[in-house]
């Protein structure tokens, strides 16, 4: 469907966990207490929430988290929002600690991609920000889930001081394997406020260095908020977000799903619709639909990221899914 201001809304992102294996610094405070269970969707409330949106028009649907594999019955969801009449595709952001052992079963269901979340190659970097020892781990999962013809992104947020010496060396494994490599700007949360990430720009600079023929492809990959460039030297392309310096919310085409069953519009603003409240009073899929349709009409023109008064507009990353 359509929101008041034309935009097409046709994707979504739905946090199924807010629980995390890792605690990547910038993204999940330390004592930050998990949600109790019973406030948490179960999946059958996810898929008829998901079946609602399809009704509306959403075609693709993210699944994150928190870490999305760590909540039991993962991949069985996924499998059933695959099947789900209206949604064409279905695809995971993990962290990819627990991935490899469900590759087989992610690429026999049709998954149409993966995003793992990796930050550094440094095994010591690897454990200071995240908590764990898991990069190897993380690195065979890689491996294994490209080798399965699956296909891969990797997200990588750069920070300075912290990996922003490794941009060229991540982006360098879309020269080894067939991935896009994607630099993410870090967005001001209550846990990234003591980092600096890098600019969109400031990543291109220091690639250009390594890949002097880096250009923009013409091509524009869905309504996706990467602008991708390629390179002779790379098999992959190397996609930049740059949400804070230069945001694309005129062309924004999604919302947002938490695991507590609240629909947010925007990433950046707290308005949405609370669907579990209307689930749980006994809201059929009419009702839901709805609901949602009202929503999406109040979708803000934008968010107010990298403005000195509005330093704090996401509050903790991890529960809404990136
Ligand atoms: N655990 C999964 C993972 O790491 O891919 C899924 C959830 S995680 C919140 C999704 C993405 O959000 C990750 O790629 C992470 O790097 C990114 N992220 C977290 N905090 C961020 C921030 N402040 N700015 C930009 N990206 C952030
Ligand atoms: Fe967990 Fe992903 Fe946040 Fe890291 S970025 S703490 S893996 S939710």
């Amino acid at each position: 469907m359509q929101d008041s201001l034309s935009r097409t809304i046709d994707y979504m992102r739905v946090s199924i966990t807010d629980r995390c294996n890792l605690r990547c610094q910038y993204c999940m405070p330390n004592d930050l207490p998990w949600v109790e269970h019973s406030a948490i969707l179960r999946y059958e409330e996810f898929l008829e929430i998901c079946g609602a949106t399809a009704d509306l028009g959403i075609r693709t649907i993210k699944v994150t988290g928190g870490e999305p594999l760590a909540r039991k019955g993962s991949v069985d969801f996924l499998a059933r929002l695959k099947e789900l009449p209206g949604i064409e595709r279905v695809t995971l952001t993990t962290n990819g600690l627990l991935l490899e052992p469900h590759v087989a079963a992610l690429a026999g269901m049709g998954l149409d991609g993966v995003n793992i979340s990796l930050d550094t190659l440094r095994r010591e970097v690897y454990q200071r920000l995240t908590g764990s020892d898991g990069l190897a781990k993380v690195l065979t999962a890689l491996e294994k889930t490209v080798a399965s013809g699956l296909k891969v992104k990797i997200n990588c947020v750069p920070i300075l001081g912290v990996n922003d010496g490794e941009v060229a060396d991540i982006a360098a494994l879309a020269a080894e394997i067939p991935v896009d490599v994607r630099f993410i700007e870090l967005m001001p949360t209550a846990s990234s406020q003591a980092f600096t990430g890098l600019s969109g720009e400031e990543v291109l600079f220091r690639l250009l260095e390594k890949y002097p023929d880096l250009s923009p492809t013409s091509e524009r990959r869905g309504y996706g908020p990467a602008r991708y460039y390629a390179s002779e030297g790379l098999l992959g392309r190397i996609g930049l977000i740059a949400a804070v310096s230069n945001h694309f919310c005129g062309e924004c085409n999604r919302i947002r799903l938490t695991s507590q069953g609240f629909l947010k519009l925007c990433l950046y603003h707290e308005q949405g619709v609370d669907l579990r409240r209307l689930l749980r009073q006994g809201a059929g899929r009419q009702e839901l639909a709805a609901a949602i349709e009202e929503a999406i009409l109040q979708k803000p023109q934008s968010h107010h990221f990298g403005q000195e008064d509005e330093k704090h507009g996401i509050k903790n990353m991890s529960r809404i899914g990136g």
